[in-house]
């Protein structure tokens, strides 16, 4: 095997209203012309801004393409077959995780330069390199890998700050994931520098979360970018994607994720945001992993917030516990994991968390 291997690390820039000034000189490192493709909203808050941003520069705009919000081969083959992106160097991706995705997934099979413009906070999609795809019926499909992560990402604070505050709500259930995810994937494992390195920075990941969380929701909440939506809109788009870039994939996500794609399989559960349904089975990890005050501890945050605490919160009533264990089990992979995981692990923790929650208060979903 050769020891030769290269890291390529996401590059940002943050700002508020002003925060695209610095696309017409950044990107004239990467070609000439560029695509803009996104979802309708994110279109309407983001197109014209860098559209202004470009005026008399040497980058010219092919097309503004509005893509809908599904990550489907489908809809990457549709896209690529434009003559917008077929004559565009870049790909500029605008919008949230699956609008990422899609466009590392064309990036990829068209040959382009990728250059992201996230206008939610959700997940950390826009500065990582893997892109999670889906069959039509929104049901997972697979995930796809690029090289590298975009080349730049342009986090507008202004823009995060005005769209809905549900959106950093799920992010922030997202990116608490890592900081339980990833040292328990990798945990009793030699790592080496680039995985250790990703998993010592996910160790502290949630921290903010806990200490800046529920001041940067009510700051959404009144459309102000203040400096606790900054660093949480930081957290969620930067310090989990930094982990998700060094690490081999199976310490970067692993059983809470695990329990979000088997969520996806299940019938009638719908309408439940990716971070949702993660922050979820974060508290399903801790409790299998018998991580008890860690699990009231994080169980405080998901209820303080109104992420969900109990299965009934992710629409899966009490009838359809076994089966979702089953579900789950269909995603548990032994590399993601320091022990082997049971199907009666997962329906006691399932259980148990439940139990536990009865007696907890938890604040209403922000759905
Ligand atoms: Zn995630």
């Amino acid at each position: 095997m050769s020891s030769t291997s290269s890291t390529y690390l996401p590059n940002w820039t943050i700002g508020g209203a002003d925060a695209y000034a610095a696309v017409p000189e950044t990107v004239a490192a990467y070609g000439t012309s560029a695509v803009i493709i996104g979802g309708e909203r994110a279109m309407a808050a983001a197109g014209p801004r860098i559209r202004e941003a470009l005026a008399g520069s040497p980058t010219a705009v092919t097309g503004s393409l509005v893509a809908g919000d599904e990550a489907t081969q489908e809809k990457a083959d549709e896209l690529q077959s434009t003559g917008e992106v077929r004559s565009a160097d870049m790909i500029f991706a605008v919008g949230g995780g699956k609008m990422m995705d899609l466009c590392k997934l064309l990036a990829i099979q068209a040959g382009k330069v990728l250059l992201t413009f996230p206008t939610i906070a959700s997940t950390c999609a826009a500065v990582t390199r893997v892109g999670v795809i889906y069959h039509r019926d929104h049901s997972f499909s697979r995930y796809v890998f690029r090289e590298r992560p975009a080349e730049h990402t342009f986090i507008n604070t202004d823009i995060i700050a005005k769209a809905p505050t549900v959106y950093l709500w799920a992010g922030i259930g997202d990116a608490l994931s890592k900081q339980v995810e990833s040292p328990f994937s990798s945990r009793g494992l030699d790592l080496g520098h680039s995985d250790r390195v990703g998993v010592d920075i996910a160790r502290h990941e949630a921290d903010p979360l806990f200490a800046h969380g529920a001041q940067a929701l009510a700051d959404a909440d009144r459309n102000e970018a203040t400096e606790a939506l900054r660093e949480i809109a930081l957290n969620i788009l930067v310090t989990t994607g930094l982990t998700s870039v060094l690490v081999k994939h199976q310490f970067n996500s692993s059983f809470a994720h695990a329990v979000y794609n088997a969520h996806t399989r299940m019938p009638n559960v719908s309408g439940h945001l990716h971070g949702e349904v993660v922050s979820f089975g974060v508290l399903v990890l801790l409790t299998l992993d018998g991580q008890l005050a860690e699990r009231d501890r994080f169980h405080g945050l998901n209820a303080s917030l109104g992420l969900p605490t109990r299965t009934t919160q992710v629409s899966v009533g009490p009838e359809r516990i076994d089966e979702f264990a089953e579900r789950i089990m269909d995603f548990v992979r032994p590399e993601e994991a320091p022990y082997e995981i049971t199907y009666d692990m997962v329906r006691r923790a399932l259980l148990d968390l439940n139990a536990y929650s009865a007696d907890h208060e938890a604040s209403p979903a922000r759905r």
